[in-house]
């Protein structure tokens, strides 16, 4: 199952895909696709319910006719991973780590995966980094690896959006990952069933159609389970709370000369089963700077 979230920013439809290109909007049975959502059997009854055909008579909207939104609402946290691909770690030279390397990303950075990244005014260095995000399904405290497959809730595309000179300069990565628009995640979640192994999906990362990232899930250093337990060692991670798992190689610092994000460019993320995003770049304007 594949789910969405459609319409005007902040004023999100709940949805499901039926077709690769029709959405049954299902906002009259289950609200919205928030941590109630996640975590109260709403994908189940959503199953149960397209299974049995009841979803026939609901609202349909093409996919091409509507904005997409994240299809997470109010995730509470965004915790993401550094450094968890080999590739990406031999492209840098950096030591592999030992642990995983969490860091955290403002919820207010999140967006859709249609809209445009806002580059900050008063930086140059915007960088792209697709990546595997995680849902949580269900509350989890110092789960095992074993465990942790069982509380996910899906799968969906992350851009993990950086701007390099505030993350280099800074002696923690927050801000220079949390600028608004940073976050886009979908176009949808994805079921696990509807994914398979999460250690076997291709990632791939478009700059104005020519091929900067590509990777495999399975150069992962730290798999998905694991990084599950480890994150929920300290912190209870809630449904709807979003892990997003590590970019593999070919972000723009590490090439030779650097590239980074411009107006206009136009960005494509796309991962096995998850759909692809674009994004088009803006110039984010001060106040005072007119047109
Ligand atoms: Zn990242």
């Amino acid at each position: 199952m594949r789910l969405v979230r459609f319409g005007e920013r902040g004023r999100e439809r709940p949805g499901v895909l039926i077709t690769d290109s029709e959405i049954a909007d299902i906002s009259g049975v289950v609200g919205d696709l928030d941590g109630r959502f996640w975590g109260e059997g709403g994908m189940g009854f959503v199953a149960r319910e397209l299974e049995r055909g009841a979803l026939g008579s609901l609202r349909r909207v093409r996919l091409d006719s509507v904005r997409l939104g994240p299809p997470v609402a109010s995730p509470g946290k965004i915790v993401c991973v550094g450094q968890n691909y080999m590739d990406h770690i031999k492209e840098q030279n950096a030591p592999v780590p030992d642990t995983p390397i969490l860091f955290g990303k403002a919820v207010t950075a999140l967006n859709g995966p249609f809209d445009e990244i806002v580059l900050p005014a008063d930086e140059d260095t915007t960088d792209w980094e697709v990546e595997l995000a995680v849902v949580i399904g269900s509350p989890a405290r110092r789960v095992s690896a074993e465990d942790a497959p069982a509380h996910i809730a899906g799968y969906a595309i992350m851009n993990d959006v950086t701007e390099r000179r505030v993350q280099r300069t800074e002696k923690q990565w927050h801000r220079g990952k949390s600028f608004d628009t940073f976050a886009p995640l979908g176009p949808w979640v994805a079921t696990p069933d509807e994914v398979g192994d999460p250690q076997a999906l291709d990632l791939v990362l478009e700059v104005n159609g020519s091929a900067m990232q590509t990777g495999n899930t399975r150069t992962m250093i730290f798999p998905v389970p694991e990084l599950v337990a480890f994150a929920s060692r300290g912190m209870t991670l809630l449904p709807g709370d979003i892990l997003s798992t590590g970019t593999p190689p070919g972000v723009g610092a590490f090439r030779d000369p650097p590239v980074f994000i411009k107006e206009g460019d136009i960005l494509e993320a796309g991962i096995t089963s998850l759909g692809r995003q674009r994004l088009r770049a803006v110039r984010e304007k001060l106040p005072g700077q007119g047109e």
